[in-house]
């Protein structure tokens, strides 16, 4: 897939032990606390592509996101799919999205960070999102809102996905939080014992 999309972000260059972890679908209040106490706990530091409607109802869960280092960034208003929108349409959902972004304090030099809802996209949606948004897909996507899957199957094949400069999408989502709250604490211990630090995109 990545030679279809030019200029999208599938992982970042190589740098030595280094992890960006981006959490989808947020911000909730079930969830994003328990990720943000997570990340404390290691210093490490994450992206956290938000669905606006969930940026309207939990404005201070994103201000408490800002606040401890992370980055916001869109993930389109409704969560809505690529391939049942025109381009029109689906530029709409993203720019009502950074416009709730943009009701928060952000740095203003900050780039526009985008990724598309189930990393559905077209060359003709993504022509309307470039050059103002930086489309950011990912190198290894833990299935931790799969439900068929046991939260140690999910940890294990997460850890073997990953490699160093690897984007990785998790999910602070009601669908995965059982798998999440499993996975998440142990894989920061596991990569930050082999000395990686977790940085924004
Ligand atoms: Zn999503």
């Amino acid at each position: 897939m990545p030679w279809l999309f030019p200029k999208v972000w599938w992982r970042r260059p190589a740098k030595e032990k280094t992890l960006y972890l981006t959490f989808d679908d947020g911000p909730i209040p079930e969830v994003t606390p328990f990720v943000l106490d997570q990340l404390a706990a290691y210093q490490a530091k994450a992206t956290f592509f938000c669905v606006g409607e969930n940026l309207e109802r939990h404005k201070e869960i994103a201000t408490q996101v800002m606040k401890q280092g992370h980055m916001l960034a869109n993930h389109t208003h409704q969560h809505v799919k690529a391939w049942q929108l025109s381009p029109v349409a689906y530029f709409a959902q993203v720019t009502k999205c950074q416009e709730v972004l943009e009701t928060l304090e952000r740095p203003a030099t900050q780039t526009k960070l985008f990724r598309p809802p189930h990393g559905q996209l077209t060359l003709r949606h993504l022509r309307t999102l470039q050059p103002e948004y930086q489309v950011v897909m990912w190198s290894s996507l833990a299935y931790d809102f799969d439900q068929t899957l046991s939260p140690e199957e999910c940890l294990r094949k997460t850890i073997a996905s990953i490699q160093p400069g690897g984007v990785v999408v998790l999910h602070d989502s009601l669908k995965a939080e059982r798998n999440l709250r499993y996975v998440l604490p142990r894989l920061l211990e596991h990569f930050s014992s082999l000395g990686y630090s977790f940085q924004t995109l």
